[in-house]
């Protein structure tokens, strides 16, 4: 049986395991368009040879959703193919890889070795926040790349393929896991969720977890802004934040992070 999906005409997701990631892969009639590349070298690989089974095509095209481990650095494995994301994805990779691996490393320490063969690779074909048009195909197949806001990072892009009727949400969405706010701007994210659900006619494949759809998208938005209403509650004193954990939609030992992201928001610490 494939390992890939098909979501909608010739777009394909991937689950793989490891941090239940889905990887895209966009066919075209002369080439692939890859979205995301994981976490590194060995694991870019597996995608190359998972994507052996999909089709003979040749790679033309690669998106980052945004410069977390995850999603940019197993890049260097898919070159010479240019590869695009939001200008600050590449200053993402390019400021804080090092910093990144070290973190993955220390709590993944069975993946030091494979980690420390990373060679970090920023997309070369950046955009700024108006977005990108990429026409990977010479069979007229058009990629949108939209950046709707702060949210999850400062560099989220959705991946859209409208003659498929399909988007790639990147980590803005997560499904069956709480989003990870560490390095997200949660009092921004709730209005970058809201024009995500309005782009969202079709498949939703987020970043983690299951693949959903509009209503899936409205979830995880009403979900989203919970966090960001809890947080101000607390910071005019209504609620304690021992109640706000207990609050929000996500289980109580993990919804301490995206509330205290959001109170240093709140408190102008981010900007
Ligand atoms: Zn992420």
């Amino acid at each position: 049986m494939s390992p890939w999906t098909e979501v909608g005409d010739r777009v394909f997701t991937r689950r793989y395991v490891f941090y239940d990631q889905n990887i895209g892969a966009i066919l075209g009639d002369d080439g692939v368009l890859i979205v995301d590349t994981r976490v590194s070298h060995r694991q870019a690989d597996e995608i190359l040879a998972d994507l052996k089974s999909l089709t003979t095509l040749p790679i033309r095209a690669v998106v980052n959703t945004h410069g977390h481990n995850d999603h940019a650095f197993g890049n260097h494995r898919f070159r010479p193919a240019p590869i695009w994301g939001h200008e600050r994805c590449a200053r993402m990779v390019t400021e804080t890889g090092t910093d990144q691996l070290a973190r993955v490393a220390e709590a993944i320490p069975a993946m030091a070795d494979e980690l420390a063969e990373v060679v970090l690779d920023p997309p070369d074909r950046t955009f700024g926040d108006e977005g990108a048009t990429v026409d990977f195909d010479a069979g007229g197949r058009q990629i949108l790349l939209s950046y709707l806001g702060r949210g999850h990072t400062d560099n989220d892009v959705v991946v859209i393929v409208p003659d498929a009727d399909v988007m790639f949400g990147g980590d803005l969405v997560e499904n069956g896991a709480t989003p990870y706010f560490g390095d997200g701007y949660p009092m921004e994210w709730p209005a970058t969720a809201e024009r995500l659900v309005e782009l969202v006619t079709g498949a939703l494949v987020p970043g983690h977890g299951d693949v959903g759809d509009r209503a899936f998208a409205v979830r995880s938005m009403v979900e989203i802004r919970t966090v960001a209403d809890l947080a101000s509650l607390v910071l005019d004193g209504t609620i304690g934040m021992e109640d706000a954990v207990l609050r929000t939609a996500y289980p109580a030992d993990t919804a301490r992070e995206p509330l205290e992201r959001a109170l240093a928001q709140l408190r102008g610490e981010l900007d």
